[in-house]
């Protein structure tokens, strides 16, 4: 009788786990075939509009960098700003981090590309800390970032390449 009762106990948690773990791989498959979540497009839109008021006031800029939220960024990267051949300044996030950290992205990668998108406006293409000079450092904090910190272990700039994901 206990036997049976254990099998049936078993039988039910196998079958749970089963459902549970194909919600998991529908989730993760719904989340990388569709477009940005609305909340998370509207949370960038906003700090965009926040972003472009501090750039004008602080630094007498009206122009709006264009911004792309890509799925084709390698996993480790947050953000990339991108200086191109026809000068065109991009900022770049990666889809890929908003799943786990939305806030994250929007409050700390968001000005600090942001920062990088204006230094390439002031033709300031310095290679210092990979571009994390004390002078971007100054225009990151004048847009309230949150990760303004020049010591950084990554690189996340572009300048004239074609191909910002290679
Ligand atoms: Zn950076």
């Amino acid at each position: 009788m206990f036997a049976k009762q254990l099998q049936k106990y078993f039988f039910t948690v196998v079958v749970l786990a089963s459902i549970l773990l194909v919600y998991l791989w529908y989730k993760d498959y719904s989340f990388s075939s569709s477009p940005l979540e609305e909340k998370h497009q509207l949370s960038i839109l906003k700090k965009q509009q926040e972003l472009k008021v501090l750039a004008y006031r602080n630094f007498k800029i009206k122009k709006e960098f264009p911004l792309i939220v890509s799925d084709k960024m390698s996993a480790q990267r947050f953000g990339m700003t991108t200086y191109d051949r026809n000068k065109n300044i991009i900022i770049h996030l990666n889809k890929k981090r908003f799943k786990e950290s939305s806030n994250y992205m929007i409050n700390d990668v968001l000005p600090h590309e942001y920062a990088h998108a204006i230094m390439f406006y002031f033709k300031d293409f310095t290679n210092e800390n990979s571009g994390h000079s004390k002078r971007w450092q100054n225009i990151c904090k004048q847009l309230n970032g949150l990760r303004c910190d020049r010591f950084v272990n990554h690189e996340d700039i572009l300048i004239e390449k074609t191909n910002p994901f290679k």
